[in-house]
């Protein structure tokens, strides 16, 4: 099949990519792609990413079963499918331990600060998943509280977790995780991690949403088209102005009021 064949070799180059960055280290992370509702390409385990060829790519159902391929799938495949599972618009899923993030994960720090524009409209927080026994069904249960409002997640102790709408977009998406995670450990070092002021955030929240992007934002400022549509939620610092305090005083007094003459 054509496109079989065009996925495959996308997985080996975003393989090579990885490994080239410096997001894993000889046979670590594993790269996933849905082919169709059920199926899935996936890197198999104890291969480097950066010597990868199509035909060592696997092709699993949505249990994991091999349906096509001669080398075994990762080991980690069962997060991949998790993600799948829970995500029917995610198409691609990429698992690295890229040094930055990995630090962060091993701190149990996770990239929840608006320190970047960029970071704030592309990437949103990235939260830690708690620890689990790699290949277990630990890891998957502990991402399955975050995958549907987040882009990415941090494996507390282990490496980081994106997935995107194509394996490109899931890629970006890991190479934008690492890089807030490098500019936030040197600007940690400067004593300098200023983050963005609210007022700030919530303009580059209204940018993410005319864009489209999805994701949970820093300083709790959510996007109107979130993916469940959140509302948007008053933050922690936000007070109260005195007229918001008056108006909120006279609603509920004419709210008691009401419900008080049904009873007279
Ligand atoms: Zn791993």
């Amino acid at each position: 099949m054509i496109t079989e064949i065009k996925y495959k070799k996308q997985i080996c180059d975003i393989g090579r990519r990885i490994y080239d960055k410096g997001f894993v280290a000889a046979n670590d992370g594993n790269i996933s792609i849905r082919i169709n509702e059920n199926e899935f390409l996936i890197t198999p385990t104890g291969v480097s990413k950066g010597t990868l060829t199509p035909e060592m790519i696997i092709k699993v159902d949505g249990q994991g079963n091999v349906l096509d391929g001669d080398y075994r799938p990762t080991s980690e495949m069962k997060m991949h499918l998790l993600v799948y599972q829970e995500r029917p618009d995610i198409q691609a899923v990429v698992h690295v331990h890229p040094p930055y993030a990995t630090a962060f994960a091993i701190a149990g720090i996770p990239l929840d600060q608006a320190i970047m524009p960029e970071s704030v409209v592309y990437l949103g927080t990235i939260p830690i998943a708690e620890y689990g026994t790699p290949s277990t069904a630990e890891i998957p249960n502990a991402i399955r509280k975050y995958v549907h409002e987040h882009q990415g997640v941090l494996l507390e102790n282990h490496g980081a977790l994106t997935w995107g709408k194509d394996l490109e977009h899931a890629y970006f998406l890991m190479e934008s995780l690492e890089f807030t995670a490098k500019i936030n450990w040197i600007t940690k070092q400067l004593n300098g991690d200023r983050e963005l002021s609210k007022k700030h955030v919530q303009t580059l929240v209204e940018l993410k949403t005319k864009m489209g992007i999805k994701g949970k934002s820093p300083l709790g400022v959510e996007t109107q088209n979130g993916l469940h549509a959140e509302k948007i939620t008053p933050s922690r610092e936000r007070s109260l102005s005195e007229q918001d305090l008056n108006l909120i005083v006279e609603r509920v007094s004419q709210s008691i009021m009401n419900e008080l003459k049904k009873y007279l």
